[in-house]
């Protein structure tokens, strides 16, 4: 397994928990040596328990020698980032090149080079081609296998998959043994039914990049029903109930928010949209939900300064949550990373706290932000409190703990934790997201 970062490291430790012998490679030093002293680089729930148990069992281990892992491997997988390419919406794939050369210099006849990382349509023919360039006899399979693991349920999602998307060469003679083993090595994360989904190459890459970008467009449509119900009087919750209950349009993702963050959704509907333009066949909805979702991470931070009313350097913010969604101490294109700077570029006092992300988001916000070991004591002489992420110690907040902590009685309840009565009886002002009064 190439990368011991979220994806690699859970597969890798999946993989091993269900009978493989897997060795992880990572390339960073310092990661390498955290891995190898039991110190896992992210938070992930079991995460720690279930490396430590299958590097007990002998089934897992951690490396950087590519070339001495291969000789003892039927299969490698290819799970490296795939961030955006900077000045660009492409994907950087020099990482998935930059292992490709690597798995080429050092690969066994009969080889199966499966890519896991999240990569643009042609990617996976582009790693066989620089592989047959290098080693023009050598015999080897390609597969793509996108995943689909979500961070804060990833174990639970790799464990008990959706779907397993399988994307192996066309020609009918090469993909049998690549798909044989795929099979045994996923049979025991297969149900009854089965979950395991053959396909070609082009279709599993698109099909990640498609899931993800209808997901970023889903919860962007939500946000925007939000901001109509604000105009027009309606409730939220209400109409995507309504809309929810109807199985073809379904109830997830339908929550408003602060704008969709992350090291997936951001990237890959600009890698999606890229793709598509150099395709000839643009992607509209998708360009539309880009553009939409960034106006509203800064039209949020207006809001926020409007509600400030009077002087803004007099304003104290505390701010609840950092991370782009709970479970995480993942700070990739979080919402708070554009709407923070805002605030505090405008002159507010911003007091945040986070269970997992503040040492992330440190040195990628502002300097001048105080740091709070709870989110009572962030709550310190603030005017206003803001909710940016759905952590479930926030929502155990009661209106009698934050009264006394509290300069002014105006709650942003930006994730929808909270009951707004309960905050209104005790005498707050409490906002949250898609709830417009009749006029
Ligand atoms: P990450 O940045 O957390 O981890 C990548 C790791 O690979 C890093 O530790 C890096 O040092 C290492 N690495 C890079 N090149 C290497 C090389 N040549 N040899 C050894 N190690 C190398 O990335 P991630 O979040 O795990 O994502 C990996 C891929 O999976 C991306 O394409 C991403 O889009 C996709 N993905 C991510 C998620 C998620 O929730 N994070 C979910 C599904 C898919």
């Amino acid at each position: 397994m190439i990368g011991g970062g979220y994806v690699g490291l859970v597969s890798g430790a999946c993989l091993a928990a269900v009978g493989t012998n897997v060795t992880i490679i990572e390339h960073d030093p310092t990661r390498l040596n955290r891995l190898k002293a039991g110190d896992i680089p992210l938070y992930e729930p079991g995460l720690e328990e279930l490396v430590a148990e299958q590097r007990q069992a002998g089934r897992l281990a951690f490396s950087d020698d590519l070339a001495a892992a291969l000789q003892k491997s039927r299969a490698v997988f290819i799970a490296v980032g795939t961030p955006t390419r900077r000045g660009s919406g492409h994907a950087d794939l020099s990482y998935v090149h930059a292992a490709a050369r690597a798995i080429a210099a050092h690969a066994p006849d009969g080889l199966l080079i499966v890519t896991k990382s999240t990569v643009p349509v042609g990617t996976g023919r582009q790693v066989a081609a620089i592989v047959r360039q290098a080693r023009p006899d050598l015999t080897f399979h390609i597969a793509s296998n996108p995943e689909f693991l979500r961070e804060g349920h990833a174990i639970a999602d790799f464990m008990q998959p959706d779907r397993v998307i399988i994307g192996l060469e066309s020609s009918p003679t090469i993909p049998s043994t690549a798909r044989t083993l795929l099979e045994q090595l996923y049979a025991p994360l297969n149900g009854p039914e089965n979950r395991l989904l053959f396909m070609g190459l082009e279709s599993a890459e698109l099909t990640k990049y498609a899931a993800n970008a209808f997901l970023a467009m889903k919860v962007t449509f939500a946000n925007e029903m939000a901001d109509l119900c604000e105009a027009t009087g309606g409730q939220i919750a209400d109409v995507t109930h309504g809309m929810g209950m109807d199985p073809r349009i379904g109830p997830h993702f339908l929550m408003p928010g602060p704008g969709y963050g992350g090291s997936c959704f951001p990237k890959d509907t600009q890698a999606l949209a890229t793709s598509a333009r150099q395709a000839g066949t643009p992607v509209q909805l998708i360009e539309t939900t880009i553009a939409a979702n960034e106006a509203r991470k800064r039209r949020l931070a207006e809001r926020i300064l409007a509600l400030a009313k009077g002087d803004i350097t007099d304003c104290t913010i505390a701010v609840l949550g950092l991370t782009f969604k709970a479970h995480t101490d993942d700070m990739r294109q979080a919402p708070a990373l554009t709407i923070l700077p805002l605030l505090h570029e405008a002159g507010a006092t911003l007091r945040v706290h986070d269970p997992q992300g503040m040492s992330t988001a440190k040195p990628l916000l502002p300097d001048g932000i105080t740091y709070a070991d709870s989110p009572l004591q962030a709550a310190e002489g603030a005017d206003m409190l803001l909710v940016l992420t759905e952590w479930p110690v926030f929502a155990s907040l009661t209106p009698a703990q934050l009264a006394p902590k509290m300069r002014g009685r105006l709650i942003l309840d930006y994730r929808q934790i909270w009951q707004g009565h309960d905050w209104q009886q005790a005498g707050f002002h409490y906002h949250s997201l898609g709830y417009g009064t009749h006029r």
